[in-house]
């Protein structure tokens, strides 16, 4: 007898999940508190809902996110059959029409014969046998408390996500730029990033007349109160900003030996160093705004933006303390954890974590060793990315080149490197499944 693993949440990454170990032989109870009870942002009755945009958002190779779709092809996803039947014309993107998407979901989920699906709310981890964790960003209080018990502590248990962009190291202009701690302490650790007077004048009236993002209605406005966004604090005050996160004090840049006018700040975030978070950016702002106003940064002209900033509830685990690569809780692998509850953001991240959690489940189950993708692989890149101890302020983030293990050649042009990158990681993927003998035919 094979153990039956309780899947909670028929989201994009449950509904993955269950169907990959079901595939795999594996017997699923799957569990949605939907339609008996909604979250602030589900409105449908259908597994697998699409709660804001319809696009999966690029399906070209040159871009991560393209990428971690054609893995999950090759991995032969659910979500992304579901999505390709039913696509909508989005140029280079892959938009679905959302409610035929989801109804296609849902009829494989509950057609299939080792899939058991039930209505009702988990309010607890189950004290033994195989589970995922799969309830969102928008999880019940009941079991977001016995997750935090589970895990023992408040810390682990992040409730929104007020967080500052990310950008990587290689799109920063470092002649505008240097490394240095304020008053020399410590290591050389941050990026400094200064500004003249002129040029701060221009970016603090930009930056409090910009565009905020709309407020949607499961957004609780109460939690900006302890953690104010860099726009509301410049609207404070011409020189608020130069008292907090852009104080100049201690930080001579050594072209000119003097402090700057203004300085941004910006921290390493990942122990390869590819990737550095804007400090104290914490943001409102709408995407393009945040482009726009934040390349007004001398030295971040052409940063890529690879995590924008937001503020809004998302509950999800310190995943860098508490998971490792496979999903699983170090404390105890039998309780796994998927989708945007475990720090990966969007919703083709979400399906590839419900995935790699699903068949990393049922080869323990079925006695077989781990696939264990690598840091070549987006997917792989992920699962590592947010079970990586070295990164000490976890925020969520979405697939991006950054997080992948670079080329060993040098490679000329963005497009080029990217591109190298992805069918590097798709050869591994291609090898990997032929190795694969419990991988799915549909
Ligand atoms: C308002 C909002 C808008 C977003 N917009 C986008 C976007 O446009 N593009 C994008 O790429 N990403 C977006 N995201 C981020 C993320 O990609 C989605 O939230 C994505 O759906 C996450 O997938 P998931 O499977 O982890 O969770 P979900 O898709 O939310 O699935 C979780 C499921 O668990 C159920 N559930 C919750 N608690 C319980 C419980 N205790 N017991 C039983 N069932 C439970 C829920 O009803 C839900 O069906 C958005 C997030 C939010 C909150």
């Amino acid at each position: 007898m094979v153990d039956k693993v309780l899947v909670a949440g028929a989201g994009l990454a449950g509904c993955e999940a269950a169907w990959q170990l079901a595939q795999r032989g594996v017997p699923v109870t799957l569990l949605e508190m939907k339609p008996e009870r909604m979250t602030p942002a589900h409105s449908s009755e259908h597994f697998a809902e699409l709660v804001c945009s319809n696009s999966l958002r690029s399906d070209q190779m040159e871009n991560a996110v393209g990428l971690l779709k054609e893995e999950l092809r090759l991995m032969r996803s659910l979500i992304l059959r579901c999505a390709d039947e039913h696509r909508v014309e989005a140029g280079g993107a892959l938009a679905v029409d959302r409610e035929g998407f989801s109804r296609a979901v849902t009829a494989a989920v509950k057609s299939h014969p080792l899939i058991e699906t039930k209505t009702g709310e988990v309010t607890e981890i189950p004290p033994e046998g195989p589970v995922i964790i799969a309830t969102g960003p928008l999880t019940t209080q009941t079991l977001s408390e016995a997750i935090r018990a589970f895990f023992g502590g408040a810390e682990y248990l992040n409730f929104y996500d007020a967080a500052a962009p990310l950008v990587t190291f290689e799109s920063i202009d470092m002649d505008r730029a240097y490394f240095a701690s304020r008053y020399g302490r410590g290591g050389a650790d941050y990026i400094n990033c200064p500004m003249s007077e002129e040029e701060y004048e221009v970016f603090h009236r930009e930056l409090s007349a910009a565009q905020e993002a709309k407020v949607h209605g499961f957004e609780d406005r109460k939690v900006f109160e302890g953690c104010m966004p860099v726009e509301v604090m410049a609207r404070r005050g011409r020189d608020t900003l130069r008292y907090g996160p852009l104080k100049p004090v201690g930080l001579p840049d050594p072209k000119t030996g003097r402090d700057p006018y203004a300085v941004v700040q910006l921290r390493r975030d990942n122990a390869a160093g590819s990737i550095y978070n804007l400090v104290g950016f914490q943001t409102h702002l709408t995407f393009p705004e945040q482009r726009r106003v934040f390349s007004m940064i001398p030295a971040l002209h052409s940063a890529q933006i690879v995590r924008y900033g937001v503020m809004h509830r998302n509950t999800y685990l310190d995943s860098p303390r508490l998971l490792n690569h496979r999903y699983e809780a170090r404390r105890e692998p039998r309780v796994r954890f998927a989708g945007q509850l475990t720090g990966v953001e969007g919703y083709v991240e979400s399906t590839a974590s419900g995935l790699a959690a699903g068949i990393e489940a049922a080869r323990s189950i079925l006695q077989m060793p781990p696939l264990d993708l690598p840091r070549e692989t987006a997917t792989g890149a992920l699962a590592r990315y947010i079970s990586d101890e070295t990164v000490t302020h976890f925020q969520p983030m979405n697939v991006n080149f950054g997080i992948m293990a670079p080329l060993e050649e040098r490679v000329r042009g963005k497009k080029e490197k990217n591109l190298a990158l992805s069918r590097r990681a798709l050869e591994i993927i291609r090898e990997k499944i032929s190795g694969d003998e419990t991988a799915p035919a549909f």
